[in-house]
């Protein structure tokens, strides 16, 4: 059988009992998988019995205001005001400049083994679709290497700034996939988050909403979410982001919620950067994590994902777009322990995100296109527990990025 690319001796992510496989690819699809597969192919890779995974998904990031750190202002006393210092540099951002930052986050991303990305883009009377449309080129330019799909939203408020729902239903109409939204900085927190549904419905498009960032539990919009994703029998497509407020459930609190985002098919994002460096900015001592404990949900059948958020802005002024370190981040938050809870962590920006973004054959299967990633990692959960480095990465069977591991040079 004549193949494009053959990689050997892969350790299969979540079958690293069985022996080693080969995987065949032929025209961007494995269409061989077994221990020895014969033959030669156009590139021959061995993994050496190193972790292959199927490519990992960027399940929530912003592009479009990743990289702008040094234009905004400092942070004043405990509060970042992150919210306020983007807004004010807004006016001066062209779609060219969005697109430059968002290409440089982005292939960040891609060195570091993404394959899949959903991207939240703003807009407001401040930004107009500028931002947007910068993020919007990346799509057609990096499809060799990503699929991309964007999530608008208004970071600002909605119901309570003129002009934003027209600007919100111009991106839906215009290559958005996604609804968002963050109706902690709007006045009428249900008035926004009703309007996404309507929108969902009406474009036929899944729901993607930052909510209950917060240090408390009061006056959650969780309930709300899910009465919704029920009554529009949206189950699946719909996804919150943060929800820090839950860590301050009572645990029998905790997981009747968990088992309500089960039940109503409602997916769980978190965001670990971003929640430490803002969390408990009320409190001189001890700050919360404010990290939700996915692998809690997921033991209730929710679904939990994590990903990387913001880069390089003043929500977080930090960022590598390294999945693998943002799973040892999280679980050191949440305190994963055992094998299987660190290895859990793994699965929440692969099969757990690739879930809650509807990825159609997701997974290394015979049939299913050929985005893999080689880890340095014997498996998943030391790949997580020591952070271990990706080496190469292929969308659609084609390279996208090669890291050559570590040489220790002993002495002769
Ligand atoms: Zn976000």
């Amino acid at each position: 059988m004549a193949l494009d690319l053959l990689i050997r001796n892969a350790r299969l992510a979540w079958r690293e009992t069985e022996p080693l496989h080969d995987i065949g690819v032929r025209d961007g699809r494995i269409v061989a998988l077994q221990p020895g597969i014969a033959g030669d192919a156009g590139e021959v890779v061995d993994a050496a019995g190193r972790l292959v995974s199927p490519g990992f998904v960027e399940s929530h990031i912003h592009l479009d205001k990743s990289c702008i750190i040094d234009r905004c202002g400092c942070e004043e006393g405990r509060n970042a005001f992150a919210v306020k210092r983007i807004s004010a540099i807004k006016p001066e951002i062209t779609a060219d400049d969005a697109h430059s930052r968002a290409a440089r986050t982005l292939e960040r991303c891609l060195m570091n083994g993404a394959t899949i990305m959903r991207t939240h883009a703003e807009v407001d009377p401040r930004i107009g679709l500028r931002g947007f449309e910068g993020v919007k080129r990346l799509v057609a330019e990096y499809a060799w290497a990503i699929d991309i799909e964007i999530c608008v939203m208004a970071q600002e408020g909605w119901t309570n700034l003129p002009g934003v729902d027209e600007l919100m239903v111009a991106a839906l109409q215009n290559g958005a996939r996604v609804v968002g939204g963050a109706p902690g900085y709007d006045t009428d927190h249900p008035g926004q988050i009703r309007r996404i549904f309507e929108l969902a419905r009406e474009y036929d498009l899944d729901v993607d909403i930052h909510l209950d960032f917060g240090n408390d539990a009061n006056d959650m919009d969780v309930p709300l979410v899910c009465d919704l994703t029920e009554q529009y029998g949206w189950g699946g497509r719909v996804a919150i982001g943060h929800v820090t407020k839950m860590c301050a459930l009572p645990p029998d609190a905790f997981d009747h919620m968990a088992r309500r985002l089960a039940d109503t098919g409602v997916a769980l994002t978190i965001l670990p950067a971003t929640d430490l460096f803002l969390m408990g900015r009320n409190q001189e001592m001890n700050p919360p994590r404010g990290i939700v404990d996915g692998n809690r949900l997921i033991r209730h059948g929710a679904t939990a994902n994590l990903s990387t958020n913001n880069v390089m802005n003043p929500f977080t002024p930090y960022g590598d777009c390294n999945l693998i370190r943002m799973a040892n981040l999280y679980g050191l938050c949440v305190q994963a322990a055992s094998a299987e809870e660190i290895a859990r962590c793994f699965d929440m920006f692969t099969i757990q995100a690739a879930k809650l973004m509807r990825v159609p054959d997701y997974g290394i299967a015979v049939g299913n296109p050929a985005d893999l990633v080689i880890v340095n990692a014997p498996d998943r959960r030391h790949a997580i527990a020591e952070n271990r480095e990706t080496l190469m990465s292929f969308k659609r069977g084609r390279r996208v990025f090669t890291r050559e591991p570590a040489v220790l040079h002993r002495p002769s």
